[in-house]
């Protein structure tokens, strides 16, 4: 994705700027994989109360495994208007022991980790917008601040937060991958589905016409499914694909997963029921059965160009000199959960890059963008 050059601002000040990184910094070096967001939670909330939030956890940790609960922090504005700004505490591994280093104005880990700018770079993003607004007094809307754990598990987290607890009038999630600039402004609904087929262990030679192939089943069902991407909203996949036990017997189990999502929900629900007729039919053509469960992972959601929340992001990112540009993707984020519960939501490019592996990095110039720009979302909120 394209990347500012050059400063597309001026920083407010050198101070605020070494403490944006500085925080960054402490973030990352912090421990917290999913389950374990105890430690970096405690550092947030301490940094978030000391501003003069409400700082609360809520119920979630007996449902998500987690060491701590989601985080909310809220404060009032001078409008009665409510600004969302959430991102996830959450790391994927290897991320313990992270060691960031800052090369020529780029941050990477040691190499032996990830960085953790997915989502360090939000959160890190989030405090210092916050503390900007709130130390110069300047007009804000009333704040909240929703910081969640084991995003990367499935969006448990945000799964197992009370919905009717995220309520505003906008919703920023920081967690998208490419430049400050970038508004998803949809995502897919997902569905997935686990398959039992089941057929007739028989002795392959010496009688194969007494048994009934579930592997059989669940390759005739495959080879006439549509997958991959079927068109620009919608995709389909088979994930894996087990069972028999020996070469010399007809397998009476055969295991599949698979999924599918699309940006239009209609279609989804189409394409769903096409997978699992088509497993039916398969199974029924063989002389078998199946079993199929299905999951809904999340809901999607989707805006336009001219939405009212769009023009307000893409106008605060001309404020601070970023060029927007809106896409939707085919992964979902915390922000498929917030949608979902009614908050009008967009999520936000962060600036990371390769995130997911070890050559994780992330541009200071993008984090001091992105800050900026929330800032500026903030401020244009309050007027
Ligand atoms: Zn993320």
């Amino acid at each position: 994705m394209p990347r500012p050059s050059a400063l597309p601002f001026e920083p407010r000040s050198q101070m605020t700027s070494d403490r944006l990184l500085e925080t960054f910094l402490d973030l990352v070096r912090i421990d917290s994989p999913s389950c374990s967001e105890a430690a970096v939670a405690s550092y947030c909330a301490d940094r978030l109360a000391g501003l003069g939030f409400d700082v609360t956890f809520d119920t979630s940790a007996p449902v998500t495994g987690s060491d701590t609960g989601n985080l909310f922090a809220r404060l009032s504005g001078s409008t009665d208007t409510r600004l969302v700004l959430s991102a996830h505490m959450d790391c994927v591994a290897p991320c313990l022991g992270v060691e960031p280093r800052v090369d020529d104005g780029v941050i990477s880990s040691a190499g032996e980790t990830v960085l953790g700018a997915d989502d360090k770079a939000g959160i890190a993003a989030i405090l210092e917008a916050v503390e900007r607004l709130v130390t110069r007094s300047e007009p804000h809307p009333e704040l909240l601040v929703v910081l969640t754990v084991s995003e990367e598990t499935g969006l448990t987290g945000a799964k197992a937060l009370d919905p009717t607890a995220v309520v505003g009038d906008l919703c920023l999630v920081l967690d998208a991958d490419g430049a400050p600039g970038g508004i998803v402004i949809g995502a897919p609904t997902h569905y997935t589905f686990a398959a039992t087929f089941h057929g007739k262990a028989s002795h392959a030679g010496v009688a194969p016409e007494e048994g009934t192939s579930a592997l059989v089943m669940a390759s005739r069902a495959i080879a006439a499914m549509s997958l991959g991407r079927l068109d620009e909203q919608t995709t389909a996949n088979i994930g894996s694909v087990d069972g028999g036990t020996a070469t010399n017997v007809v397998p009476a189990m055969a295991h599949v997963t698979g999924e599918c999502r699309s940006i239009d929900s209609g279609r989804v629900e189409d394409v769903r029921l096409q997978m699992d007729e088509t497993m039916r039919d398969a199974a029924g053509a063989e002389g078998g059965t199946v079993d199929i469960v299905w999951t809904r992972e999340y809901v999607g959601f989707s805006s336009n160009t001219e939405d009212e929340i769009v023009k307000l992001v893409a106008d605060s990112c001309a404020d601070v000199g970023l060029t927007p540009r809106t896409f939707t993707t085919g992964g979902g984020s915390d922000g498929n959960v917030f949608a979902a519960a009614g908050v009008p939501t967009l999520v936000l490019s962060c600036g990371m890059q390769a995130v997911h592996s070890t050559e994780e990095r992330l541009n200071v110039a993008d984090l001091q963008a992105l800050t900026s720009l929330v800032e500026a979302v903030a401020t244009r909120m309050a007027g």
